[in-house]
């Protein structure tokens, strides 16, 4: 039994590990920063590669990488934080340095694997997985199989419109859901209010971050609670629509702002069970939040390593 090379790669930090085949316990887990000044992030990726190669046979490399990639060619199309790799052949180029299997997945994808298979989502064939942090991306599994699309850019669910001609969205669209959800579409509705004049305990800030704003909610601010309440009614109307499409047993929400509980949950399921087209999309719903933590998307890559070597 050999072992995989797991590796997440986020806009502030890469991890990879080295995890026999058959567990979820790392070997040896090293990080290092995205963005350096020293070399490129490709070359810094790959030292902390070899940096963590086991004495084992290594089976495959499999990447957690953010944004819109080709998960049959290894492409990363665009990666928001990492200006190097648009259009980048991540697959190829680690495929041509360590001559091994690789296999490259949408972070939310692989969190969503993870969750599935060691996590909140274990025993359940339909899921739907939303992390809301910085951005807002999803993930969904239809009887028991991971959805992609015909280029692998499916279930972008954060970037679905929920108020037309609403907020710039980060993609360059507006109104979607994540120009008003996300962690830093909840510190910007903040800010906006404060600057018109509304009363609040938070001063206008640039930094201001979405948990700030959840502190003052917990502390009574009117305007800090206003902020989680509309993000969490647009998440409850754009799930009601995830739910009339993919009909899932259970949706796991992960990412920073989901673990502001009630501020965001309570408006959330309001908007939701208000919104469904019929009682029995939510009769037997779990809504619940992600267990497997900052290691999602590390875990999430030894389930794609085994799923894809076995269909090898
Ligand atoms: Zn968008």
């Amino acid at each position: 039994m050999g072992a995989i090379i797991v590796a997440d790669v986020g806009g502030t930090q890469m991890r990879v590990a080295a995890i026999p085949q058959d567990s979820i316990e790392p070997i040896k887990h090293k990080r290092a920063p995205t963005k350096s000044p020293d070399g490129t992030s490709f070359d810094r990726f790959t030292a902390l590669i070899n940096s963590v190669w086991p004495d084992e046979t290594v089976e495959a490399i499999s990447v957690a990488a953010p944004g819109p990639l080709d998960p049959e060619t290894g492409a990363i199309l665009s990666a928001p934080n990492i200006p190097e790799w648009i259009n980048f052949p991540l697959g190829e180029r680690l495929a041509e340095r360590f001559r091994v299997p690789v296999f490259i997945g949408n972070d939310a994808n692989l969190a969503l694997l993870g969750e599935w298979r060691y996590g909140a989502g274990q025993g359940h064939h339909d899921l739907i997985y939303i992390t809301i942090s910085t951005g807002i991306g999803g993930g969904v599994i239809s009887g028991d199989q991971l959805l992609l699309g015909h280029r692998g850019l499916a279930t972008e669910l954060g970037h679905v419109t929920v108020l037309p001609g609403g907020p710039l969205c980060p993609c360059g669209q507006r109104g979607h859901l994540e120009a008003i959800s996300s962690g830093p579409a909840i510190a910007r509705f903040v800010n906006e209010k404060l600057a018109e004049g509304q009363p609040s305990i938070l001063k206008p800030d640039a930094e201001l971050s979405a948990r700030e704003v959840a502190k003052a909610a917990r502390q009574g601010d009117a305007l800090a609670k206003a902020a989680f309440t509309r993000a969490g009614e647009y998440l409850g109307q754009a799930l009601a629509d995830f739910l009339h499409i993919f009909n899932p047993s259970i949706v796991i929400f992960g990412g920073g702002v989901s673990r502001s509980g009630s501020l965001i949950f309570d408006p959330l399921k309001e908007a939701l069970y208000k919104q469904v087209m019929d009682p029995d999309y939510v009769k037997d719903l779990v809504l619940t939040t992600a267990k497997l933590g900052d290691n999602a998307g590390l875990i999430g890559a030894q389930v794609q390593a085994e799923l894809r070597l076995s269909s090898l």
